[in-house]
């Protein structure tokens, strides 16, 4: 056994003289950072992972949490990580580990995107108050509609719409499954997607009965695992999402060991307790476009075409073609996530340096399918790294017909995106099944905090469909002429379909 040389990321002290001994911090602490030393509260620093649960429940503020100074000598090549995880992998010969979204400091190109605003023409005078129409139906549009006249003279409507998912604002909860977060997480979730008119998604773990009064507000997703996959589970939601890849991860598929299986769990996701749940990279049914078609129709077959089908993919390099193929295999909905979306748990090596960015995705794919007159055959999805409703209406602007959330609404939740998920550990309960974490997520609770955040960016939204001086989020919709990139090269311009500022 090596003795570590890996420092201590954070440093967590206690200031003894305002210390009352109520160990709350003991008691708190999902990592085992503190323990009684028989006087006085002790400290593990090597454990924290600065999630700032003691610090929240400190009654005395006595505990402070710092960046630990000493880490390594400064160097503009070999930067801290790069030496720790040398001095880890020397020391375990394994592939670190990782939660949440990267947080290797590549370009976020929403932040060089400015949105436009009128001025003289036609500004809403008061977009709170004025009608502005956040409603969004997601589904394959007919290219035409036709009308006859009803028995009364008036006309009505004679082409049959495709099934479609109705939102009452143009936000989705990502997929996050039983078994990478907590019952509780999952169903603060449910509520508040209930309560906001929107929808949440299962993630590949299946369905909870808990979850069941919630169906009318579900996807329902089918992995390569197909845990809890069967007829009652593809019909229970609003639609049915094909998982084909993970922003977080593209290429390798999902993983929860064993010891993460208790009795719940196995029986949501229909496998025996104690067992190791891998859902590998490929659908073992899907190799080519043709056998997506396939499942597609199966899928639209068991669910008697009312819902519609989803396509979740990984933003790679070829997303655009991509894209367009699973349009043409007949899917609904194309749900892209980006890099920088959250995991459970993913290799470092692999989350950090595969698939692109989703903004470049999402313009990749909405022109594509613009350019093969397909775009009103799906909806699009964007999400990974939707951090704010600026992003969210910057995504709109490039294509989007809804964002996804997922890091965003575990925050409201107490997550500080430490990225310490694939520990199982999370002092907040969240991405966690110990029962003495997950007991503290209120999800009553919890999900009033995560609606206010959705009614909060949609507030903000209808501030900046007034400024842009539409009253509608379809007339943002793909509206990229009032986007301008700032700092940005020229064949980025491109790829995103946007002028420069000052043009
Ligand atoms: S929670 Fe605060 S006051 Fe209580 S034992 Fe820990 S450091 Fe001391
Ligand atoms: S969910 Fe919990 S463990 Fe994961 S990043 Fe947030 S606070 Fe950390």
């Amino acid at each position: 056994m090596f003795k570590s040389l890996a420092v201590p990321e954070f440093l967590a002290k206690i200031d003894q003289i305002k210390c009352i001994k109520c160990k709350r911090c003991i008691q708190n602490c999902g990592w085992s950072v503190y323990a009684w030393g028989g006087d006085k509260v002790l400290i593990d620093t090597f454990k924290c992972v600065k999630c700032l649960r003691c610090y929240h429940y400190c009654p005395e503020e006595a505990i402070t949490i710092e960046d630990n100074p000493v880490k390594y000598r400064s160097n503009a090549n070999w930067g801290f990580y790069n030496i720790r995880n040398i001095k880890r992998q020397a020391e375990t010969g394994g592939i670190p580990l990782t939660g949440m979204g990267s947080d290797m400091p590549y370009p976020v190109l929403f932040d060089s995107l400015l949105i436009d605003a009128c001025q003289v023409t036609n500004p809403s005078i008061d977009p709170l108050r004025e009608p502005m129409e956040l409603r969004t139906y997601l589904g394959k549009k007919p290219a035409k509609l036709e009308f006859e006249n009803g028995p009364d003279g008036k006309p009505k409507l004679k082409t049959k719409m495709p099934p479609q998912i109705k939102l009452e604002a143009p936000f989705i909860f990502a997929p996050m499954s039983y078994g990478s977060i907590s019952l509780n997480a999952q169903k603060t979730i449910a509520i508040a997607a209930k309560e906001l008119g929107i929808v949440m998604n299962t993630g590949e773990g299946g369905l909870h009965e808990d979850i069941y009064p919630y169906r009318s507000n579900i996807i329902v997703q089918v992995a390569s695992g197909r845990f809890g996959v069967n007829p009652d589970y593809l019909n229970a939601g609003v639609a049915v999402e094909i998982k084909i890849g993970q922003g977080a991860k593209p290429g390798i598929g999902g993983h929860l060991p064993g010891e993460k299986i208790p009795l719940d769990i196995a029986k949501t996701r229909m496998i025996p307790v104690g067992t190791d749940a891998i859902s590998p990279a490929p659908q073992h049914d899907i190799y080519s476009i043709e056998d997506l078609r396939q499942l597609i129709f199966a899928i639209k077959e068991a669910t008697n075409y009312t819902k519609p089908v989803s396509v979740k993919i990984a933003a790679v390099h070829n997303v655009a073609a991509i894209a367009s193929g699973i349009v043409r295999a007949g899917a609904d909905i194309v749900y892209i996530d980006g890099f920088r979306g959250g995991t459970g748990a993913a290799p470092s090596i692999i989350r950090d340096h595969l698939g692109i960015p989703i903004e470049h995705a999402l313009a990749a794919v909405d022109e594509r399918l613009r350019q093969e007159g397909i775009r009103n055959e799906a909806s699009i999805i964007a999400a990974g790294g939707i951090r704010s409703c600026a992003d969210a209406a910057k995504a709109i602007a490039l294509g989007a017909d809804a964002v996804a959330l997922a890091t965003s609404a575990l925050i409201t939740m107490g997550c500080t995106v430490c990225g310490k998920c694939y520990t199982g550990n999370c002092s907040w309960g969240i991405t966690t099944q110990r029962p003495e974490l997950t007991v503290r997520l209120d999800p009553e609770v919890y999900a009033e905090r995560l609606i206010n955040l959705i009614h909060a960016w949609s507030h903000e939204l209808k501030e900046i469909l007034g400024a842009l001086g539409v009253n509608a989020i379809e007339s943002l919709r793909g509206s990229r002429e009032r986007l301008r990139g700032i700092g940005l090269d020229s064949q980025t311009l491109d790829i995103l379909g946007v002028k420069p500022v000052g043009r």
